[in-house]
């Protein structure tokens, strides 16, 4: 069953630091191939305490979109977990440069518990096990940032992961289910978040087979994420859910 975990739904500091809804990152399988997206705060804990359990030694591999402590915090851990305190080496990381770089959030003595360590760059094209992604473009986000184009045998899932909203983003995501990074619920200029009128714009010009929205600050939780995917949902006649902790989506449902 290819399947996407939402082990966290929080974006940005505040609803990250306060826990005001979970941070563990995207738990991804496709292919029998198993992918931990931005481990955030608590990624060990929620896949532990998941139901059924997610076992990390399952992983094939972790993808960091940037080095932002909401998308990375327990990278570290989840490393260790995946190749069994470091006795098991397998595995591949793949992070942006700058996260391996001076203040590294990947740190060196973790690195030689996996099979390898790759960087992402900007149109790069990668493999974890049965499965190969893309990152086609850099992202307007602060430190180096690429979303995520994930291809299976039969599917093909597109994560947006923080930016800034630029001119001609959405053409870089075409993936039958698309993954939002919505943060805030307006627009404020210097914020380099995608806020809900982004979101529309996006889903209203690539009209996926599914998109979920996640990874929500404040101002977007205050204003009820599910109240607003079911009228998006009705205005542009796309199927769009917004994303709660622990939800799971079952990827082969929206595909026929
Ligand atoms: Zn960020």
């Amino acid at each position: 069953m290819n399947k996407i975990k939402f082990l966290g739904t929080a974006g940005a500091r505040f609803a990250v630091s306060r826990q005001i809804r979970m941070s563990g990152g995207l738990w991804v399988t496709v292919d029998d191939t198993n992918i931990l997206i931005d481990p955030g705060p608590g990624a060990l804990v929620r896949c532990l305490s998941s139901k059924p359990k997610l076992n990390p030694l399952d992983l094939d591999g972790i993808i960091l979109t940037h080095r932002h402590l909401d998308h990375s915090n327990d990278v570290n851990i989840m490393i260790e977990a995946m190749t069994n305190g470091g006795f098991k080496k397998k595995g591949v990381v793949f992070a942006p440069q700058d996260a391996y770089q001076d203040d590294p959030v990947v740190l060196k003595y973790v690195r030689d518990h996996v099979e390898n360590i790759e960087v992402l760059k900007e149109k790069g094209s990668y493999t974890i096990g049965e499965v190969t992604f893309e990152t086609p473009v850099k992202h307007i986000h602060g430190v180096q940032t690429y979303g995520l184009n994930i291809f299976g045998n039969n599917c093909s899932i597109s994560y947006i992961t923080d930016s800034k909203y630029f001119t001609g983003l959405e053409s870089y995501y075409p993936g039958d289910i698309l993954i939002i990074n919505v943060v805030l619920y307006e627009e404020r200029k210097h914020i380099q978040h995608l806020c809900l009128l982004d979101a529309e714009k996006i889903l209203s010009a690539n009209k996926p087979k599914l998109c979920v929205l996640t990874h929500f600050g404040m101002t977007m939780i205050k204003h009820k994420p599910w109240v607003i995917a079911e009228k998006l949902t009705k205005k542009y006649d796309v199927k769009v859910i917004a994303a709660r902790d622990g939800m799971e989506i079952d990827i082969d449902s929206y595909l026929s």
